[in-house]
């Protein structure tokens, strides 16, 4: 190798170089040359000064070491340190480390990490009875699936034998933690084909939460383990937090699904409908259909309380419909009073989404002889942000249809106006929480007042929602608001007394 090829740092290298050895006699230096074909390849370099009978060093001697082997073998080794052999996965010493790294995140973020201690159930029978290489494929193949269980920015590892851990980072809830401990227990319900068996092999897993179960590694690890024995002592296949109370929301939440399901099953989930006023008549223009749930333990459930489960759970389309077709029944008989009233549905981000939400208004409009123009549906913001440019194409079909959309909640999004105008939106609904503090909040007031003046802009009707007292229906009239719906006229009211209402105001006319 021709020492003019040393690489392009050449000048500096020689400088270098001379300092050394006229200062100790000889240079060492690891360093990349090109071979004469031109391939870099990583060299160790010795060069020593030979000295003349006069003294002087005019002459060198150098010894050039291809290390490529080396180099291979010291990072395999590193490997071998920090990664499990068998599946690839991170090794106790490589997941602390970077578990350490993510708790410091973590805390800085005050943002939520679970750790989840994995052990498979009798796993050891799977050893004794088909033999441990036959047992190394299974972990293979566990591993596998487990990775595909998390997002590539959580840890999985393994700590030997048949443990596994996951560290979930950058989840907003433990409700979030239960979904991914679940999505576990169901992927791993799938048999696991090895050879020519095919296996069901149960997780057992516990978990211990940031903050709440230990702030450092070694602890939260231990809590994992101990919430995953929990796990195994209540029979196997099953999931466990290492604090009671969260076993108790765990407990709650699983029996507030099965009750949910049978909610649905028995027709418990009822509707109340908001009058909207229109200001100009004073009159009602519509209504806008509020689920509760009539649950036989409890009364009257908000909302709130069920929908995002019944959404999880994949509910909510269902419920969705049955709606539907109570509130377009209950519409129908009320438009003898006035034909141009209309029902305004809460349609759910996740339901938003679905292909048959189309179809299955279409064919209940045409079901009770409505025209389109009988019901409007209101879309949250948030239900628009997660898939954009579908939630855009589910508007446009909707539109198409002839039915108008009004966005739910005005003002606490983040969509850029920009992006709320290239929407076929035919009514923004501000939301009540600027309503609510006219009186008080200066800002809100100009919220408010920018808000009807934007509208206009944009062409839209503005509906006001949680108007309550005079003095906010005041400020609402004198900036050109034409619609409000709230406590100040009505609550939300079962049909029955919608109807007295009906009558009540056909009376008067
Ligand atoms: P939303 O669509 O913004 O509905 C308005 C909420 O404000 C209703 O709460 C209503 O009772 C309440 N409200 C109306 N006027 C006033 C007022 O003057 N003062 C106060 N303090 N509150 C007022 P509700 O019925 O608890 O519903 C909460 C949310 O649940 C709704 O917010 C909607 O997002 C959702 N929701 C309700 N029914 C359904 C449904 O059938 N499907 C779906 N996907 N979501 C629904
Ligand atoms: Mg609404
Ligand atoms: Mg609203």
């Amino acid at each position: 190798i021709s020492s003019s090829k040393i690489a392009s740092d050449g000048e500096m290298l020689r400088g270098k170089v001379m300092k050394e050895i006229l200062s100790h006699g000889f240079y060492t230096s690891e360093l990349w040359l090109r071979n004469s074909s031109g391939r870099k390849i990583p060299v160790d370099m010795k060069m020593a000064a030979v000295v003349s009978e006069a003294g002087d060093e005019s002459n060198f001697v150098i010894t050039i070491t291809d290390i490529k082997y080396r180099i291979k073998s010291e990072r395999e080794l590193r490997r071998l340190a920090d990664y499990d052999s068998l599946t690839s996965l991170p090794n106790r010493s490589k997941l602390t480390v970077q578990l350490e790294q993510s708790i410091l995140l973590a805390k800085e973020n005050a943002s939520l990490l679970a750790v989840l201690f994995i052990d498979l159930d009798n796993f050891k029978n799977v050893n004794d009875s088909l033999g441990h290489s036959f047992g190394d494929s299974v972990l293979i193949a566990v591993a596998e699936r487990l990775r595909s269980c998390v997002r590539r920015s959580d840890i999985i590892a393994r700590l030997g034998g048949d443990e596994f851990t996951i560290a979930l980072v950058g989840l907003d809830t433990l409700d979030a933690v239960v979904k991914v401990a679940n999505n576990i227990l169901l992927a791993m319900q799938r048999p696991f084909t090895v050879g020519e068996h095919d296996l069901v092999i149960s997780p057992s897993i516990g978990i211990s939460v940031l903050g709440e179960n230990g702030s450092d590694v070694e602890t939260l690890l231990s809590n994992a383990d101990i919430a995953m024995y929990h796990a195994k002592n209540h029979g196997k296949n099953n999931f466990s937090f290492f604090s009671d109370s969260m076993n108790e929301r765990l407990i709650n939440r699983i029996a507030l699904e099965k009750r949910v399901r049978l909610g649905l099953e028995n027709d418990e989930f009822v509707l109340h409908y908001q009058p909207k006023i229109g200001l100009l008549s004073g009159h009602i223009v519509g209504f806008e259909a509020l689920v509760r749930w009539n649950d036989p333990e409890r009364g009257l459930v908000a909302p709130n309380e069920f929908i995002p489960m019944a959404e999880e759970l994949g509910l909510i389309g269902e419920m969705t419909w049955k709606s539907l077709k109570v509130a377009l029944k209950d519409l129908r008989r009320w438009r003898t009073h006035n034909k141009s009233m209309y029902l305004s549905l809460n349609v759910s981000a996740t339901h938003f989404h679905d292909q048959s939400l189309i179809l299955h208004v279409n064919n209940l409009l045409t079901k009770f002889d409505l025209p389109p123009e009988a019901l409007k549906i209101e879309v949250t913001e948030s239900a628009l942000i997660k898939e954009p440019e579908k939630a855009t194409q589910t508007m446009l079909e909707l539109n198409k249809l002839g039915v108008e959309l009004a966005l739910d909640d005005f003002g606490t999004g983040y969509s850029s106006m920009a992006y709320l105008k290239r929407l076929p939106l035919s009514t923004l609904k501000i939301d009540r929480t600027f309503v609510s503090d006219i009186d008080v909040n200066d800002g809100h007031k100009a919220i408010v007042s920018s808000a009807v003046t934007l509208v206009k802009a944009f062409g839209c009707n503005l509906v006001a929602e949680g108007v309550e007292t005079k003095e906010q229906l005041d400020f609402l009239v004198n900036h050109g608001c034409e619609k409000i719906q709230g406590y100040y006229y009505y609550r939300p009211l079962p049909a029955t007394e919608i109807e007295i209402i009906l009558a009540e105001q056909k009376k008067t006319d």
